[in-house]
């Protein structure tokens, strides 16, 4: 049987694609974003072994509270990573009628068209447009995002995009200018969130003595971001753009 690296579990989570949707974490990441939060989803090893059985037996007591919109969704660390658990955990909630969503980087470990022909929806984390940006933010190159990003576009998936603002870094008016440029040649994008920069993930840099690359960066202040916000979701009300970055 198949097992999965579970980093955590969020069991009512809201804003990890539509409706309430239980969130598995999954363990291993090969990017390291200088703003990332979860430093402590990096490594490969760890987590907890939890198999592809288990994890269908707790979805299917979370799937009362799904109602018709809410469903899964496999959050990370890289989701992509697990590439073999991923692919057989996907084709079992398709299976059993239940939404599932991607929350993904784009930078997993091939297998895509297996793994995103059982998925409903990808929230997609545009770390920059350009390949310099994306290599200053990640530490790799963007080759293999881009290649997953096609997929989804060629495989018809609905795209919901991600992009984490940050003062000095990526909050400018020329940066977000063409960050909504490249996002207009995309296809399959239904919403975009701009994502303010926060630092409640600093204390875990600590913990795990590891330097915090933003460590003089101020939080981003959401109110500033709402024209581009509203802008970018030209079909959404803004009262609702608003509620959902806070
Ligand atoms: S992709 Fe996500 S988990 Fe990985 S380093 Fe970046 S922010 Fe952290």
């Amino acid at each position: 049987m198949i097992s999965g690296k579970i980093h955590s579990w969020e069991s009512m989570g809201l804003v990890d694609g539509p409706g309430i949707r239980t969130v598995v974490f999954l363990q291993g990441c090969r990017l390291r974003c200088l703003y990332c939060h979860n430093p402590d989803t990096w490594a490969k090893e760890g987590g907890t072994l939890e198999t592809v059985d288990e994890v269908m037996a707790r979805l299917r007591r979370f799937r009362p509270y799904y109602g018709t919109e809410g469903g899964v969704t496999f959050s990370g660390g890289e989701p992509l990573l697990q590439r073999e658990f991923l692919t057989e955990i996907l084709s079992r909630c398709r299976q059993e009628g239940i939404h599932t969503c991607l929350d993904t980087a784009g930078c997993g470990a091939g297998g895509y068209e297996e793994i995103l022909k059982n998925t409903d929806l990808v929230l997609f984390d545009i770390k920059h447009y350009t390949e310099e940006g994306y290599r200053r933010i990640t530490g790799r190159s963007p080759e293999e995002s881009l290649h997953f990003l096609s997929l989804v576009q060629e495989m018809g998936i609905p795209l919901w995009l991600r992009h984490v603002v940050v003062p000095g870094l990526t909050d400018n008016e020329e940066h977000l200018e063409g960050l909504w440029s490249y996002i207009q040649t995309l296809r399959g994008v239904q919403r975009v969130e701009l994502l303010p920069y926060h630092t409640l993930g600093v204390h875990k840099y600590a913990r795990m003595q590891i330097p915090y690359p933003l460590k003089d960066v101020p939080p981003q202040d959401a109110e500033a971001l709402t024209r581009w916000q509203e802008r970018m979701n030209p079909h959404k009300p803004c009262k609702e753009n608003k509620e959902e970055n806070q």
